[in-house]
């Protein structure tokens, strides 16, 4: 299943700012017209806040909820502080939870938003939050639904608040394959990461995605796969530093697809970042992960 809210995109920015806020419901309404619209699923509901701060210090949750982030923090986190922000925040969360849930049952399930990977202990960053994947991760783990996850993030920028959010729990495997020179400066260390160079193209990019994601399966033998589709490896956008092509960025989503699918693993999708300014560019970018899912999902039959 693919899992929406129309609070995605529910949020007001201001005019200039840098965050697409719309590409969610834009990428909701080209699934709509597509033949995976008897998939997508329409939920609401918020997560349980506790689950939350099994991984986020309840300081900052509070705060964060309540409105009382002070002005730094913020502007670190990258959006005004909004009860939308809020309202979409919870919502994220609880429906990255389910696509866990129902990729556990039914072996794959996307999330038409999160990748939150930036988001810290005690602080939003970059756009992020709260962080979505560990969230999940430890809550898989403190249910007892899993005994080990592996969170194999895409994204070209590095999975930092993930690796610190896991850290101390060796059963959640955080794998990361980003551009070096792309924020975050200082990275901090996954239990796997591939830093690749600026300008790195297809042939490279997918062999690593390749050899990465065959490594961490077979060291660690994940019981669920989290991944990070983030689009912005894309050539097109103006905050990665790669240089993948669009039919590139279809085939990392089918390698990884395809990887889990295969052996039965399952997969638990979020769309991660993607920034490009032609915002019928980034549609096309962010919906490449679907025609990659069609595929895998045809050859299954
Ligand atoms: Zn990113």
């Amino acid at each position: 299943m693919i899992f929406y809210s129309s609070s995605y995109s529910n949020l007001d920015l201001p005019e200039r700012h840098r965050f697409p806020i719309d590409k969610y419901r834009t990428l909701y309404e080209t699934l709509l017209a597509s033949e995976l619209s008897s998939l997508l699923l329409l939920r609401d509901d918020p997560i349980d806040v506790s689950k939350i701060r099994l991984c986020h210090a309840p300081d900052y949750v509070d705060a964060f909820l309540t409105g009382c982030l002070n002005p730094t923090a913020v502007k670190k986190m990258g959006f005004p502080w909004s009860p939308e922000l809020v309202n979409r925040t919870l919502i994220s969360l609880e429906n990255a939870r389910q696509s866990a849930l129902c990729a556990l049952k039914h072996k794959w399930a996307v999330n038409l938003s999160g990748g939150y990977h930036h988001a810290l202990p005690t602080a939003g960053a970059g756009f992020c939050i709260f962080n979505d994947f560990a969230v999940v991760a430890h809550d898989l783990i403190h249910q007892e639904l899993v005994d080990r996850v592996l969170i194999f993030d895409c994204d070209v920028h590095q999975g930092d608040g993930t690796a610190f959010l896991c850290e101390h729990n060796p059963n959640i495997i955080t794998c990361s394959i980003h551009c070096e020179q792309n924020f975050p400066r200082s990275k901090a260390q996954s239990d796997l990461d591939f830093p690749l160079p600026v300008g790195t193209s297809d042939t490279l990019y997918l062999n690593t995605v390749h050899e990465a994601l065959d490594l961490a399966i077979r060291l660690y033998q994940p019981d669920i796969v989290l991944y990070n589709a983030g689009a912005d490896i894309s050539v097109h956008d103006e905050l990665g530093l790669l240089k993948v092509s669009l039919q590139g960025v279809r085939e990392r989503d089918s390698i990884v697809l395809n990887t889990c699918l295969k052996t039965s693993l399952p997969i638990a999708v979020a769309l991660g970042g993607g920034y490009q300014r032609n915002a019928e560019r980034l549609n096309q970018t962010h919906n490449q992960l679907f025609n990659a899912l069609l595929d895998n999902l045809n050859n299954l039959v």
